[in-house]
């Protein structure tokens, strides 16, 4: 900078990395020619997949399988957030844009781990059980200068990706509904592609372009069909509304919801976009006389210019387990028969790997990648063989294979060009479905957390059990999870590592024959892509969601990894001693940064409290947490996440019950004010019931013993009705 100050005429050298005029010289030229261009150019990560087949595999290989013994710590950047990390940053010539919880933007120097500039959006705190699984962002989108992404509570944001000041921002959603943005948006052709989340809240499905540089919103889909009689947004809604029955559109709007995956292939002009679960999950609730309800549990091709339909495959017809097609949809060249095919890629929520034509929508293949019961296989028609009972039509509760969270949930897997196998951070666990139609309940708990209304996650223990009776099911209450290295031409896995969590971080691959990730141990590991042996391993210190990206930095190749542990059960679950607040590590060859203190484990014993409350009062309270505090809190006893177990809250919090439940004392925090959903009784049998819980729990009752108890409390509860009384 001297020099140029004193020999201006000399001076002809870019401004310096991280000022103002650099990073808009950087950002500036990141246009539609740049975004096509990744999968050939591997500098800098600019797009959520870090290419527009959205595959995660870098060319970059000077950390490699000899070399990544040197690997160390770059920097680590502390962010003070309390709340699950899942994004994936966008790096420009050494600049990153990354989110974090309550949709939260950084602009960071990736050479140096600071903070240039942070944008918050002021999503409001007390929204929090508006979403299902977290107050998270999966990532921003960079265009000409400005860095766009997508808020929780439904908009549309763009700011200068310099100044960090704000451009525009359009609300996406219809004022209070419940809808919610946790996707990453995308950038096609000029447009911010973005869909939403809300499926078991209410929703009705849609993907929406606005234009990018000035926000006007351009053409929106709509992924389920609306009333028939109100005419159809667009034409292929006609013939969708066909697979449809009853008066879907009263009941909650279908679903439908768009809130992960969508992609774009230029040189095909296509877009294609995952889709998600009905509402309610049962169709027989849903469209009581049947039919496949597209395009739920769909991947849907649009025309890029327009949005307007092309083709689309179903891979759940008639959807009734919340199997959702929005996970991640990978694309490439694979030599199918024969013959080269582009294709497209998915392990949807079902349990079944699919390959398609992503031309066509032809259907190639699909083969288990984990255990399922509620299909035997896909048939050469691409639909479905379904096992007895998987509907749970008989009002019994059957335990079925994958669960809502299915076998594979959003967490990115990679397809690495080089080793051609699909690295997929999979999961193995059963889920107690039965018939339940809570709208009723629902009503009264409007903005309430419990998901009763729209899902049919079974909740009377004492109800019929079906089990699934083969020896590789997962038993009731496990999950586990499992990294896989699936074959996808021969459609089986090659290799795979049983993970403790059922929730781990997403994949990078890298032309160094490695793959990476972070797991729900605290655990950021380098391996050999060929035979998933650990190369390389640091701590991280909290388990991790994010997926890792890599680029360079004046020539010099970093990894990073946003570490921020949360996001669907890691908000009630957690496999390391503490949980620690949000923590960006940035690796390189070398690296000899200093990581932050692994502070001691904090003890959180059950409270010692006990209630005298009688059995039908503690069945009723299990009722009430299932309606309105499992929706965050999840099972207690387990120790809690990023949200607390409350069978180990502090005597001062049982004391203030009232205050935090029916006043909002807690509402910047993200404790909903319940004060007009919940009775003053109500909550005591809720505390009566987090207090048996804690008392049996810390006596070591067995599970078994401890569900046998609950079932016949609420039995009791249920029959005879709860005696009414307020905390004492
Ligand atoms: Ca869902």
């Amino acid at each position: 900078m001297l020099c140029c100050s004193l020999f201006f005429w000399h001076c002809q050298t870019a401004p310096e990395k991280g000022t103002p005029a650099h990073i808009k010289a950087v950002t500036s030229k990141i246009d539609d020619a740049v975004l096509a261009n990744q999968e050939t150019e591997h500098k800098d990560w600019l797009t959520y997949g870090r290419n527009y087949k959205e595959d995660r595999y870098s060319k970059l290989d000077q950390i490699n399988k000899t070399s990544v013994e040197k690997l160390g710590l770059a920097w680590a950047l502390e962010m003070g957030t309390k709340r699950g990390i899942q994004g994936t940053p966008i790096v420009v010539d050494g600049i990153m844009f990354a989110t974090g919880p309550w949709s939260v933007l950084w602009a960071i120097d990736a050479r140096k781990g600071e903070v240039i500039w942070e944008y918050d959006p002021e999503v409001p705190r007390s929204t929090a059980t508006k979403y299902c699984c977290g107050v998270v962002n999966r990532g921003p989108a960079i265009y000409k200068g400005a860095i766009i992404w997508g808020t929780l509570d439904g908009r549309l944001v763009s700011v200068d990706a310099a100044m960090g000041t704000k451009n525009w921002e359009v609300m996406t959603i219809p004022e209070n509904s419940k809808y919610s943005i946790t996707g990453a948006v995308r950038i096609i052709k000029g447009n911010a592609v973005i869909g939403n989340g809300g499926a078991e809240f209410e929703a009705r499905g849609f993907v929406t372009a606005y234009d990018a540089v000035t926000g006007k919103k351009a053409w929106r889909f709509y992924t389920v069909p609306g009333d028939p009689t109100k005419g159809f947004e667009h034409p292929d809604l006609a013939a969708v509304a066909k697979t449809w029955s009853g008066e879907w559109w009263k009941n909650g709007g279908g679903g439908g919801t768009a809130w992960d995956a969508i992609t774009y292939d230029p040189e095909l002009n296509t877009i294609y976009v995952g889709v998600g679960n009905g509402t309610h999950w049962d169709r027989e609730i849903r469209s009581p006389g049947g039919g496949d309800n597209l395009y739920l549990s769909s991947i849907v091709a649009l025309n890029a210019d327009d949005g307007a339909y092309k083709w689309h495959y179903q891979t759940t017809p008639g959807d009734t387990w919340d199997y959702t097609a929005t996970q991640p949809l990978t694309m490439a060249e694979l030599a199918i028969a024969g013959e080269m095919r582009k294709v497209i890629m998915q392990a949807p929520k079902n349990g079944f790997f699919y390959i398609l034509d992503r031309a066509t929508g032809e259907f190639l293949s699909a083969k288990p990648y984990t255990y399922t019961s509620w299909a035997t296989e896909i048939d050469e028609n691409g639909r479905p063989l379904e096992t007895e009972g998987a509907r749970y039509t008989d009002g019994k509760t059957h335990w079925i294979s994958p669960s809502s969270h299915g076998g594979h949930n959003w967490h990115p897997q990679s397809y690495s060009r080089q080793t051609g196998l699909v690295y997929i951070p999979s999961l193995k666990m059963s889920e107690g479905y039965a018939r339940i139609d809570g709208r009723e309940a629902y009503e009264k708990d409007a903005a309430g957390g419990g998901f009763g209304a729209n899902v049919s996650v079974a909740n009377k223990i004492y109800n019929p059990t079906v089990f699934d009776g083969n020896p590789n099911a997962p038993l009731p209450g496990t999950a586990s999870g499992r990294l896989l290295a699936w074959d996808p031409i021969q459609q089986k896995e090659v290799w795979g590592i049983d993970q403790i969590a059922h929730y781990n971080g997403g994949i990078l691959s890298t032309a160094g024959g490695l793959i990476f990730q972070g797991d729900a141990e605290g655990k950021f590991s380098a391996r050999d892509a060929l035979s998933g042996e650990v190369l390389w391993d640091f701590d991280v210190r909290s388990g991790v969601n994010a997926p890792p990206i890599t680029y360079l930095v004046d020539g010099e190749q970093y990894i990073t990894i946003p570490v921020g542990w949360g996001g669907g059960m890691g908000q009630s679950n957690k496999y390391v001693d503490r949980i620690h607040t949000g923590t960006f590590y940035t690796f390189k060859l070398d690296g000899k940064a200093t990581p932050p203190d692994k502070l001691p484990a904090m003890a959180s014993n059950f409270t010692q409290l006990k209630t005298n409350a009688t059995p039908a009062n503690i069945g009723e309270g299990l009722n009430l947490y299932l309606q309105f505090c499992m929706g965050c809190h999840r099972s207690p006893g387990k120790g809690g996440g990023a949200i607390p177990d409350l069978t180990r809250s502090s005597e001062g919090i049982f004391k203030n019950y009232e205050e935090i439940v029916l006043n909002g004392m807690l509402a910047s925090q993200g404790m909903p004010n319940l004060g007009d959903k919940i009775t003053k009784e109500e909550l005591a049998d809720i505390q009566s019931f987090v207090l048996y819980t804690a008392d049996a729990l810390s006596k070591g009752m067995n599970p078994k013993d401890y569900a046998t108890n609950l079932a016949k409390m609420q039995y009791l509860a249920d029959t005879k009705g709860p005696i009414r009384k307020a905390i004492q």
